[in-house]
């Protein structure tokens, strides 16, 4: 892990309130596994203390980029930031993804939002190519689908509105793939908590495996303050992990939902 202060090569807006934002950050670039984050200090917001949590979306030699949703003041700020200037980073962070293997299970990623970020590094680096579900709420939430195309995956869209793809939530996508044949298939997720919930429970019915990624809010990202705990079951009942340093991505038979408030 380390701490860079890394500058802005481009931050643009993707779509709605959606921005990618690139940075040089050779210390931490070459180093991120799919499904580890970035904690990030916007420098401008000095009353900010604390940092705020970033999926590392896609790597470039020394820099790496973030797609994120601007929903509040850390974030606000960030969309306003341009080349040039600069942010620090703490990364990377959190134990990601497995990878899949090319003689392994054919996998399937599940996305909700600005989940599809913490995917797009596991589809690119998976030796093995499957089906990439994305769903969002309309049109605007569908984030990535011609980069996974060009990845080689075949991308399934779901939006609750219908005004693009299939009219539905990304699970109902799920289960109309799997019911005629779930064997062989592992599940990778990465959304809001419910679609989450969701997915593991399909994994449950089909006996399939699946890493959810969770997305908790965070104070330090290092384990330290406890603020991102989940319930994750034991021998003899369940315990709490932190998200940020045992997860984000969490085996999904492991999560105790039923501790979870
Ligand atoms: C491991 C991890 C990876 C993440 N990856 C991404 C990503 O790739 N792209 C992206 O856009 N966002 C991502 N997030 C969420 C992101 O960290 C928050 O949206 C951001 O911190 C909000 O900061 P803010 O100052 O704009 O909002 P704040 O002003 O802090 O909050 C605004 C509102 O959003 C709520 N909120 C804040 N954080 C979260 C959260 N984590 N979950 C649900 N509600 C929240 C607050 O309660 C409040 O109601 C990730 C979070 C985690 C933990």
């Amino acid at each position: 892990m380390f701490e860079q202060t890394a500058q802005i090569v481009a931050n643009e807006r993707a779509a709605g309130p959606y921005f990618r934002l690139v940075m040089r950050a050779p210390a931490i670039a070459p180093r991120v596994q799919p499904g580890q984050f970035v904690h990030v200090r916007v420098l401008p917001m000095k009353e900010a203390l604390l940092r705020r949590p970033f999926s590392i979306f896609q790597v470039a030699g020394d820099t790496l980029s973030i797609l994120f949703k601007t929903i509040g003041q850390g974030t606000e700020a960030l969309a306003r930031m341009g080349a040039g200037e600069e942010l620090s980073l703490l990364g990377p962070l959190g134990h990601g993804f497995t990878l899949p293997r090319s003689d392994g299970e054919i996998p399937l990623l599940v996305a909700g939002g600005y989940g599809m970020a913490a995917m797009y590094l596991l589809a690119q680096r998976s030796p093995r190519k499957g089906i990439v579900f994305v769903g969002g709420r309309q049109r605007v939430d569908i984030l990535c689908e011609p980069e996974f195309r060009a990845l080689g995956w075949e991308v399934r869209v779901t939006t609750e509105d219908g005004s693009h793809g299939e009219k539905g939530l990304v699970t109902q996508a799920l289960l109309a793939e799997l019911r005629p044949h779930a064997a062989g298939r592992k599940l990778f997720a990465c959304g809001p908590t419910p679609m989450l919930q969701a997915v593991g429970k399909i994994a449950d019915e089909f006996n399939l495996p699946a890493e959810l990624s969770l997305d908790e809010h965070m104070g330090c990202g290092l384990g330290v303050c406890l603020a991102c705990v989940i319930p994750i079951k034991t021998s003899d009942g369940w315990e709490y992990q932190r998200t940020c340093s045992e997860g984000p991505v969490f085996d999904a038979r492991d999560i105790a939902w039923e501790a979870c408030l």
